[in-house]
């Protein structure tokens, strides 16, 4: 299985549906980013504009992310639309004018002989659709830069960062004597 799509398949007036299964070990994803933890689907449908072929798809899936604060795994529903434009690669510098004068909001691919393989497209849009923020809840509590501790899990007695109550530290080293 992969994400490629013949374009003798795409009708000459009309779209050509699809829907696509790839899974979840054969789809790379950069493991700073993640891992996916479902098969990833993608579909939507192609229509040719010429030697053009244009893609409109939907693309889901599941990604295992680390919380940016405590560093436990989360998980992340993907769901996001994706849309390219695929222009033959040959062609592509005389076209170069056409390209940017359109491009402001679909993504221009190139392709070569007869096949679209739609794989950069859908891992592109993937990595932009993830959120800036992966928190494993709003208030996640992170990890105690102190002792290490996760404190969604344990409270530790550490202070915040250098601030240490000096009335405490009086206590401390009264109670340090006494012992
Ligand atoms: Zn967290
Ligand atoms: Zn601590």
């Amino acid at each position: 299985m992969s994400l490629v799509i013949n374009i003798d398949d795409i009708p000459d007036d009309g779209e050509y549906v699809f829907d696509l299964v790839e899974k979840q070990g054969h789809f790379k994803v950069d493991p700073e980013e993640g891992v996916l933890k479902e098969d990833l689907h993608v579909e939507g449908s192609l229509s040719k504009v010429g030697r053009e072929v244009l893609l409109k798809g939907s693309i889901s899936t599941e990604m295992e992310m680390t919380c940016s604060r405590c560093l436990e795994p989360l998980r992340y529903k993907v769901r996001s639309k994706v849309l390219s434009r695929y222009v033959p690669g040959q062609e592509a510098d005389s076209l170069d004018l056409d390209v940017e004068l359109q491009a402001s909001d679909i993504e221009v691919e190139y392709y070569t002989g007869e096949r679209i393989d739609l794989t950069q497209a859908v891992y592109d849009q993937m990595m932009l659709s993830l959120p800036l923020s992966r928190l494993c809840k709003e208030d996640c509590q992170g990890i105690c830069s102190q002792c290490g501790i996760n404190r969604n899990k344990k409270n530790c007695q550490c202070s915040d960062g250098d601030s240490v109550d000096p009335r405490l530290a009086v206590l401390k080293t009264l109670k340090d004597k006494l012992e």
